[in-house]
């Protein structure tokens, strides 16, 4: 097992990575949606390349909490539990409930998303299931845990409501986009990007760690690109978008 002053040498330079990438793909949207286009590589089924890249964060924490030495007590299956209801809807869920006539998806994101699961779900797994050992019960009455699983589960309502919200923007084999509107649609273009970033702060709160940290971090860099590019996106598809929504936090970005 990786030592401790070992894993924060490592974990520095994932964190330090994601700022570097933050300005890449501040240039270069992520081939995939709307923004999928050539050169990027071959395209695959957008249904199985979900499963396959975010089923993966499922397996990997599991697997880091079935060989973690540290004594595996309510709060550690707490933390668990909170990774995989949030996975178990994102690998086996969600990719069966995409519109779309046969969506495709650039093979070069799933490899991408497919290593990075991996290495999230390592640097959360090691820290939290063999190196820390700060989460005794007390840890259930302690402000930050209780801060956390508020905003853990507010993130994911928020993901999981404006998700549905998008989703029945199209019928079954529909490729068409229209503006979303309604819930927080009416204050940001990607409300779902927003529950999704709420979701890992509180992770990174209630779990108190660097690992959590990191994640929030990473969860940001691609996803606040991302909102500002649908927000241009829509803006300039339709002339008629509304001028007072913001891109991702209400009336501030
Ligand atoms: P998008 O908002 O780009 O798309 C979500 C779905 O809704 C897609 O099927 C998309 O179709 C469809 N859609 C979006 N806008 C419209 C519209 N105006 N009209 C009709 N259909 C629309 O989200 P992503 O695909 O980027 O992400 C999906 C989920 O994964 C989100 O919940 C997100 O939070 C999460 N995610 C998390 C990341 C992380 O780092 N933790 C990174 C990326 C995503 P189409 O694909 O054809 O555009």
């Amino acid at each position: 097992m990786i030592g401790i002053s070992l894993y924060y040498k490592l974990i520095t330079i994932w964190i330090a990575l994601a700022f570097g990438v933050f300005f890449i793909l501040l240039k270069v949207p992520v081939p995939y949606g709307r923004n999928t286009r050539s050169g990027w590589g071959p395209l695959v089924s957008a249904k199985w390349g979900w499963l396959l890249m975010e089923s993966t964060a499922s397996i990997s924490l599991f697997i880091f909490y079935l060989i973690g030495v540290t004594e595996k007590g309510v709060v550690l299956l707490i933390f668990l539990l909170f990774w995989e209801i949030h996975y178990i809807n994102r690998a086996f869920i969600y990719p069966f409930r995409i519109r779309g006539d046969r969506k495709q998806m650039t093979l070069s994101v799933i490899v991408v998303v497919f290593v990075f699961n991996i290495l999230n779900g390592y640097f959360n797994g090691v820290y939290l299931f063999s190196l820390s050992s700060h989460f005794s019960t007390l840890w259930l009455r302690d402000i930050r845990f209780i801060g956390g699983c508020i905003l853990f589960c507010t993130g994911f309502a928020i993901n999981l409501i404006s998700d549905s919200y998008l989703r029945k923007l199209r019928n079954k084999n529909d490729r068409k986009y229209s503006i979303p509107n309604g819930f927080l649609f009416n204050v940001v273009s990607c409300p779902n990007y927003l529950g999704e970033i709420i979701e890992w702060l509180g992770w990174a709160i209630l779990t108190w760690s660097i690992a959590g940290l990191s994640f929030f971090i990473w969860t940001a860099v691609n996803l606040i690109p991302r909102s500002l590019s649908h927000h241009g996106w829509y803006k300039k598809k339709f002339p008629n978008y509304p001028e007072s929504r913001k891109a991702l936090i209400p009336y501030v970005l």
